[in-house]
């Protein structure tokens, strides 16, 4: 038995996890609720889940060594993120340890491309796309849609990083020569005229049982996540239902282990449109640590251990996530006094990272019944806590 943890039963199974940022160190407190050991595989000493998490180990995800040394003990392995490759994930899987979600699932969370051909091919609504050998492809594909369109680096983007906006040929040549040089592949898409994102999650056992979350908006600039509202002000019940059996079927069909978000667009006329999926917790779902019968985080280890899943059910008839995204203020904890003492209803969520500018360092979640009321006080309290306002 592991002598950090000298009250679990000596059944109580371990869970690796491939990652050690933010995401591995919210789902620590679901594992201590649960009698669950947690294990990271870290590759930067700073990593935020190390100060919470006793069981580090170092080492990157690319490592195939370092992967399975790790792996080694642990009764099944998840991710916080998508960024361990194929060889790696089969040499995971030979060893005979449960990998959750499974390298078949996972790849499409990793390439944007084979995502788009297999939900296609499921008859589900993604925009016009095509794979790019050469500026031609996106020609063509303009041909079609119109300008601008939306070229994607296949793999390795996040928070915008790997996409680009292109208003005719010429600018689409220059990203295709400049990612042609760094190896990097891309996908061409329509540039879907959304009035709102949206996203839809779920969480799915081994055995197939499955529960959706309300569908949330999400609000981002630069490409990062700033806000959640939950649920989705003004969805009407068909578009919501709609959204919950798109992730639903994804879930099933993908053969998804775990948590599964699914980003989408939502077209004036109402229309859904599938952007990108992430098979672990989800910003979009930070809001169900205070607002859910069960956290993202703990339907996360519930699905991937095969355990019944938890109520998603919402505490409250709304709940508002604003994110704290770092600038020039060193340190949250000072700011904390203010926050507090002005609104008790705060829920404040600091992350123990170094604040770097654009940096996600935390989130702040607000539950209520009065929309403006709840995205007041949730944005003045992350921008109060970044540093951007001083009262
Ligand atoms: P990342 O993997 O970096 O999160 P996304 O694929 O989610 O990248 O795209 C980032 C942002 O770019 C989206 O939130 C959206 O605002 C915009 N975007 C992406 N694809 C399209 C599209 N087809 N049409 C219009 N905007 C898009």
């Amino acid at each position: 038995m592991n002598p950090a943890h000298p009250s679990l039963g000596p059944s109580a199974p371990r869970v690796g996890v491939i990652g050690a940022g933010q995401l591995a160190r919210m789902m620590q407190p679901a594992a201590i609720a649960l009698g669950l050991r947690l294990r990271v595989l870290s590759a930067d000493p700073q990593d935020c889940a190390n100060q919470v998490v006793p069981d580090v180990v170092s080492g990157h995800p690319g490592d195939m060594r370092a992967v399975l040394d790790f792996a080694r003990g642990c009764d099944v392995v998840t991710f916080e993120h998508e960024h361990v490759p194929a060889d790696v994930l089969e040499a995971l899987v030979a060893t005979g340890v449960p990998v959750r979600p499974g390298p078949g699932a996972l790849l499409y969370a990793q390439d944007k491309a084979e995502m788009r051909e297999r939900l296609s091919g499921l008859g589900l609504p993604c925009p016009e796309w095509t794979r790019v050998t050469g500026p031609a492809d996106a020609a063509d594909l303009a041909g079609k849609t119109g300008w601008p369109i939306v070229l994607k680096a296949t793999r390795g983007g996040y928070d915008g990083r790997g996409v680009w906006v292109v208003e005719d040929a010429d600018a689409a040549a220059r990203v295709i020569a400049e990612a042609a040089e760094r190896g990097v592949s891309l996908l061409a898409e329509a540039a879907v005229p959304f009035v709102r994102e949206l996203a839809a999650q779920v969480a799915r056992s081994p055995h197939g049982q499955a529960v959706a979350y309300p569908v949330v908006e999400t609000v981002q600039r630069d490409g990062i996540c700033r806000e959640v509202y939950a649920p989705a002000p003004a969805v009407d019940e068909a578009h919501a239902l709609e959204a919950q059996r798109i992730a639903l079927t994804i879930a099933k069909e993908l053969d998804v282990t775990g948590m599964l978000a699914v980003e989408l667009f939502q077209t004036a006329d109402g229309r859904l449109w599938i952007n990108e999926l992430a098979m672990r917790p989800h910003n979009s779902g930070h809001w169900t640590i205070d607002g859910a019968l069960t956290s993202q985080f703990e339907n996360h280890l519930r699905a991937v251990l095969d355990l019944p899943l938890g109520s998603p059910a919402p505490h409250a008839p709304l709940a508002v996530m604003a994110n704290v995204i770092g600038l020039d203020l060193p340190d949250l904890y000072p700011a904390y006094l203010h926050c507090l003492a002005r609104d008790p209803g705060l829920k404040i969520h600091n992350y123990g990272k170094d604040v770097k500018p654009g940096r996600k360092i935390g989130h702040v979640t607000v539950l209520g019944d009065d929309f403006d009321d709840c995205v007041e006080r949730a944005r003045h309290a992350a921008a109060y806590l970044r540093g951007e306002i001083d009262e």
